[in-house]
């Protein structure tokens, strides 16, 4: 007797299954890219294992992808003969959802008002493996991690609990059975034991796949059904752009950046002659769940002639664009190449300014181009180029160029700060700014007052970030940058200026003695008090001085204990 365990999926894995058993998902089909896609990456990972380790006791002769399906027992199966995975490895990838934010998600699904909204947001997170219970009641896995001897088998209907079992002859891989949904029998759409429809799927999602996915035809009559590849297995990257559609750039997208949505942008780049790669690059449609956290990654994937090397190359792309998703194929590095390695490489580091530049000239083309593409992408993704204002010098001038920044100027749309530039009254001579926590806080503020009256753009900057840049960046197009909550601010013209000097001398005469009095009786709260021409409605006003913290970053620190 063979010993069947019984165990519990982890619970935000028992939600996501919920959904996709009820399969609020329109498009069913994508299960099989999902399938697919793991293949493909079980696979890579194989090759790349078996390059690095030379005693892997593995077979790698014909690594492919195999396709069946069993119109009477309805099922259909996706085997690899790949990686595979251990027991332990089935328990943590399979029973859990690693993926980081997916309780944020799972929240945020909780809170959607309708359908669609929840399609959108399921699209968003992707669902990989679990997908397949959109269309299945029953799903059977069988693997075997390549190296090693033991199998295991892992089966569920999705309903909380799954069983694993030792298997004695698995084959090296995984093969993912899918046992089909009665309900759907009858439908057409939903015939996935049809090679037909299989094979259009395959061909809709999945032919960039660089290996061979294999499945037999239509049987015929008398004859053996023949097996054939699929796909057409050309490297996307290396086939010159008018040979590829936008639909094919778009499912490559979802395979490398498991995204469930088109992406926004796709850009590619290829360098010839003596250090030689492709590149090819998207920009997400919406910005992940981990953007901003701690464990996030950077999404660019690493090929040396056309084998994969490693996801997530950080060494391809700044942490403040780390939301770019693609692949970069370089002819001349090694395919041991490591991630130290890789730090310290100067083709690698040319690569990656290259990327920098091209990222950010697409995105400045995209303003002029296509208003609408760029206002949702810097929706989704500005807070995180800010970033870049910190720490990429070089780019500076560019990354300012592409940012946009809520303004006085219009309560909806935010503006460039060319734009800005370009309304500038005469004789104004900085860009203006204030920081703070919302836009009403910063609209309210007196600060706000003088600026108003006279006329003057002010920018309005909430996101922490701003706190942090406006400080080490100096200016822009030969602006500086000038906080009005700061230090004292020249609003009037040189004619005004001699005119109001007379009256200021004798205002201050005027009010020396309260002044005197105010700055006694506050004491060591405030280094001075003085008249202003700050203020047109309140009686009185903070400031800063020029080089204070500003309040908010005061807050901040405060905050963290400093
Ligand atoms: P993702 O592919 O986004 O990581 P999935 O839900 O599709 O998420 O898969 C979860 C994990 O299970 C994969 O990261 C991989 O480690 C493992 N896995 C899934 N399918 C296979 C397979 N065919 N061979 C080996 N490992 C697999
Ligand atoms: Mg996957």
């Amino acid at each position: 007797t063979t010993p069947i365990e019984t165990l519990e999926f982890q619970s935000e894995a028992r939600q996501l299954l919920q959904l996709m058993i009820h399969s609020i998902y329109s498009n069913k089909d994508t299960f099989l890219r999902e399938l697919v896609s793991n293949a493909s990456d079980a696979l890579d990972k194989l090759r790349l294992e078996s390059y690095r380790d030379k005693d892997l006791d593995a077979d790698t002769s014909d690594l492919h992808i195999a396709l069946e399906t069993d119109a009477a027992e309805r099922t259909l199966t996706v085997r690899d003969n790949g990686i595979g995975m251990t027991r332990d490895e089935v328990v943590a990838l399979i029973g859990t959802i690693a993926k980081s934010g997916t309780a944020d998600f799972l929240n945020k699904l909780k809170e959607a008002k309708d359908a669609a909204a929840s399609q959108d947001l399921i699209g968003q997170f992707g669902v990989g493996f679990y997908a397949s219970f959109m269309v299945a009641d029953k799903v059977t896995l069988v693997t075997r991690k390549a190296g090693t001897t033991a199998g295991v088998r892992w089966e569920s209907s999705g309903e909380g609990t799954y069983t694993l079992e030792p298997v004695e002859d698995a084959p090296q891989g995984t093969a993912v059975t899918l046992h089909l949904k009665p309900e759907d029998a009858e439908d057409h759409l939903y015939d996935y034991t049809s090679p037909a429809k299989v094979r259009e799927i395959v061909k809709k999602y999945s032919d960039f796949i660089t290996w061979p996915i294999r499945m037999a035809g239509e049987a015929t009559e008398g004859e053996e059904p023949k097996v054939e590849t699929v796909n057409s297995m050309k490297a996307l990257w290396a086939r010159s752009s008018s040979e590829v559609t936008e639909d094919e750039y778009h499912e490559f997208y979802k395979h490398v950046s498991h995204d469930w949505q088109d992406p926004l942008e796709t850009i590619r780049l290829q360098a010839e002659g003596t250090f030689e790669y492709q590149a090819l690059l998207f920009l997400p449609s919406h910005a992940p769940m981990d953007l901003f956290l701690r464990e996030r990654k950077r999404g660019v994937q690493l090929y040396v002639k056309r084998v994969f090397i490693m996801d997530d190359c950080e060494s391809l792309v700044p942490e403040y664009l780390r939301f770019v998703k693609g692949v970069v194929d370089a002819q001349d590095l090694s395919l041991n190449v490591s991630r130290e390695i890789l730090q310290q490489d100067r083709q690698i580091q040319l690569i990656r300014r290259r990327l920098v530049k091209k990222v950010l000239s697409t995105v400045k083309t995209m303003m002029t181009a296509d208003a609408e593409k760029y206002a949702t992408f810097w929706r989704e993704f500005g807070r995180a180029v800010k970033e870049g204002l910190l720490d990429d010098f070089e780019n500076r001038e560019a990354i300012l160029e592409i940012s946009s920044f809520a303004s006085t100027h219009d309560a909806e749309k935010p503006t460039s700060l060319r734009e800005y530039v370009e309304r500038m009254k005469n004789g104004q001579e900085h860009i203006y700014f204030m920081t703070g926590e919302s836009r009403s806080a910063i609209e309210n503020s007196p600060h706000m007052e003088a600026f108003r009256a006279k006329g003057f753009e002010v920018l309005v900057l909430t996101d922490p970030i701003d706190e942090m840049w406006v400080d080490a960046v100096p200016g822009f197009d030969g602006k500086q940058f000038q906080s009005i909550a700061k230090g004292q601010v020249d609003l009037e013209s040189d004619e005004d200026k001699k005119a109001t000097e007379v009256a200021r001398e004798q205002q201050n005469k005027d009010f020396e003695g309260l002044l005197s009095w105010m700055g006694t009786a506050l004491g060591e709260d405030v280094k001075e008090v003085r008249l202003s021409s700050r203020l047109t409605t309140s009686p009185a006003c903070i400031v800063g001085d020029t080089h204070d913290l500003s309040p908010t970053l005061e807050k901040m620190y405060r905050a963290m204990g400093q």
